[in-house]
């Protein structure tokens, strides 16, 4: 997949913005604050409607104006595409592909592949469990339309149950409709985690494999999908899945009474990581944890690949300049192949004999 052109108007700190890229390494260089990441993040937002770093679409639109809007020629499986976004403040987004509007940003998740690697995935081994969740999901929603939905839907039903919890002293009737939410939680947390499991599965075994070549083969990486303890193999079908997430919903009922929290379903999942059988979270080095985190965001790039065909977009946002240059070498040395978008403030070449360079200044390309 290739993002030949994106055009910005209005979007963050640009104001006019005709950028064109080639498939392999760009490297966007520039010194801070110039809107390197801004540029990122569009593509990230015209492949997935949403930013990876701002809280609301408001703050996407240049200071000062009222509307905004991310156009950008794609070539996906051999085919061209336009995909649009048109932001507008005290109005719903307006998606568009190829002139025709998307009903949701849903619509829009899959057309673009991005893997998007910033600082902050550094941390992935030693954050807490929901970064680790953002993993999956992040690639399970452009892999799977259907995980996509399934994610949306438990939100809004874990949003009421959460509701429920909370206001049921004030309200006892909210409880009557506790039971509804419960059984539709747990048949929504049975496509969730059956989606999970199959994925940690080739997850584990690329990651591991990424992280024994970077380690010269002295570290194993395990990787394993936590998720509701009374579910013996997360592998099996949903609906068999079922009635191990109800037991454990009855088993927390009471619980969830007296502390007025959702103790029990999908959103509690992790993934555990270990390095040589020991649990990565308490006893990694900061060197392995971020190793650990490289290869799982490389391993997701091939997971992409396998399924697909052609490898996804990869952003690469500041992420080498935290990087040792073994490490660093070891990433450009990984991405042979499909398109990468690389931000940095020192350009030292990494683009590579056959890579190009963009310089930004001021949201605007010199
Ligand atoms: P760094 O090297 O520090 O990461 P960068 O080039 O990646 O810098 P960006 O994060 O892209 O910088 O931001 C560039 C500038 O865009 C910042 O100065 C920021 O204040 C500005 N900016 C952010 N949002 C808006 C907006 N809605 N309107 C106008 N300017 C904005
Ligand atoms: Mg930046």
């Amino acid at each position: 997949m290739v993002v030949d052109r994106v055009t910005l108007e209005d979007f963050r700190n640009y104001g006019q913005l005709t950028a064109s890229f080639r498939d392999g390494v760009t490297v966007i260089a520039g010194r801070n604050a110039q809107g390197k990441t801004n540029l990122i993040e569009a593509v990230f937002y015209i492949a997935s409607g949403r930013s990876f770093r701002a809280r609301s679409d408001r703050e996407l639109v240049r200071f000062g104006g009222t509307r905004a809007s991310i156009c950008a020629d794609i070539t996906a499986g051999g085919r061209p595409q336009r995909l649009e976004a048109r932001l507008e403040h005290g109005q719903r987004k307006r998606l568009t592909a190829n002139g025709v509007p998307l009903r949701s940003a849903a619509e829009l998740s899959g057309r673009l592949a991005v893997v998007l690697f910033c600082p902050g995935d550094l941390n992935i081994v030693r954050d807490g469990a929901a970064e680790r969740r953002k993993l999956l999901d992040t690639c399970l929603c452009q892999l799977r339309p259907r995980y996509a939905a399934a994610l949306r839907e438990f939100g809004r039903l874990y949003d009421h149950k959460a509701a429920i919890l909370r206001n049921y002293r004030e309200k006892p009737s909210l409880l009557d409709t506790l039971d509804d939410f419960n059984m539709r939680l747990a048949q929504c947390s049975a496509q969730l985690i059956w989606f999970r499991a199959a994925l940690t599965a080739p997850l584990a075994e690329k990651a591991a494999a990424v992280h024994r070549e970077f380690s010269g083969g002295a570290e194993e990486l395990q990787i394993s999908y936590k998720t509701v303890s009374t579910i013996e193999d997360a592998r099996r079908k949903p609906e068999e899945l079922l009635p191990a997430i109800l037991e454990h919903q009855r088993t927390h009922r009471q619980a969830e009474l007296d502390s007025g929290q959702c103790l029990t379903g999908a959103h509690k999942d992790d993934v555990e990581i270990g390095i040589n059988g020991v649990a990565a979270r308490a006893f990694a080095s900061q060197g392995q944890a971020r190793t650990a985190a490289l290869s799982l965001k490389l391993a997701e790039r091939e997971i992409h690949f396998e399924d697909r065909g052609e490898y996804p977009v990869l952003l690469l946002d500041d992420v080498l300049s935290e990087l040792d240059a073994e490490r660093a070498g070891f990433v450009l040395g990984k991405i042979k192949n499909g398109q990468t978008l690389i931000t940095c403030c020192e350009y030292g070449g990494i683009a590579g004999a056959n890579g190009a360079v963009m310089r930004i200044e001021g949201g605007k390309i010199i």
